[in-house]
């Protein structure tokens, strides 16, 4: 129950585990250059640090999901959020430099505010040189998350200003879904269940799904052991029945789903109901 839940997942990447630490040891490069090479889609994991580095209580796995800031981000209206471009394009220079102005505009306003750049390695000279000038003269607490999958191509002059991090390709890549049910753990309105996309690959591969969402109890039944044995009255300590009831449920659903005829649809669902459940009652218990 004790283990060092972050380095045994196999979903996190090494990447994963450098950014929890960024933010843990509160020592957040002002630009990231994320680089797949194998040509992985990399905005679920973009996604997620952004979600990451805005939240007002950031744990060492990723946003807390409950704080204003990560609804605003979950609402997608969170207003020091910026995202341009997509992996195989370049943005324009008027998308840029109205970036600029924007970032200039709102930098006193608030705290920390987060750019996702993608397929920089398409950037045209001139882009690419405002680019730069924003990333030479940083405006208030901005971090640059820079996406591209060809490392070779991308400005020197860009790539010498980022702490650059090298997505491995292959099984220790956390996949897009993997990422996204992950971000779902701390949806408490689960709706991410309800992007077909995601819907089907959980159903299709039921037993990865449940995988997943059992490593993701297992680490909470983790935290809140720590959390029981730190609290100085024990009067005040709370149940882990319900969550470790849980992972028995999940268990048996995960033999449930090899069987033949079964409703995995139907079977997801309810695993997924029974969670909001127990989310429900860690936040009326505040746990
Ligand atoms: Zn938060």
């Amino acid at each position: 129950m004790m283990e060092n839940s972050a380095s045994e997942t196999s979903l996190l990447s090494p990447c994963i585990s450098t950014f929890g630490q960024f933010i843990s040891q509160n020592r957040m490069p002002h630009a990231l250059l994320l680089v797949q090479e194998s040509g992985a889609d990399l905005t679920a994991l973009s996604t997620l640090f952004a979600a990451w580095l805005l939240c007002q209580k950031p744990t060492s796995s990723g946003a807390c999901g409950q704080c204003r800031s990560c609804l605003l981000f979950q609402a997608k209206t969170h207003p020091d959020f910026f995202a341009f471009g997509e992996a195989d394009t370049s943005t324009g220079i008027d998308e840029i430099r109205g970036l600029i102005q924007a970032l200039q505009q709102t930098a006193h306003q608030s705290g920390r505010q987060v750019v996702i750049l993608q397929g920089v390695d398409h950037y045209m000279p001139a882009v690419a040189n405002a680019l730069l000038k924003a990333l030479e003269e940083p405006i208030g607490d901005v971090v640059y998350l820079l996406l591209a999958q060809r490392r070779q191509r991308i400005m020197t002059t860009i790539s010498s200003r980022c702490v650059k991090l090298m997505i491995p390709s292959g099984e220790q890549l956390p996949t897009p879904v993997q990422e996204q049910l992950k971000q779902l753990y701390w949806k408490p309105e689960l709706a991410a269940f309800y992007e077909p996309e995601l819907q089907e690959w959980m159903i299709a591969h039921p037993q990865e799904a449940l995988a997943v969402l059992y490593q993701l109890i297992k680490e909470r039944v983790t935290e809140l052991t720590h959390k029981r044995l730190a609290m100085s009255n024990p009067s005040q300590a709370f149940s882990l029945k319900p969550f470790l009831l849980f992972t028995d449920e999940i268990v048996s659903a995960m033999k449930q789903a090899s069987l033949p005829g079964i409703n995995k649809l139907l079977l997801m669902e309810s695993i997924f109901f029974r969670w909001q459940e127990l989310t429900a009652l860690s936040r009326k218990t505040s746990l």
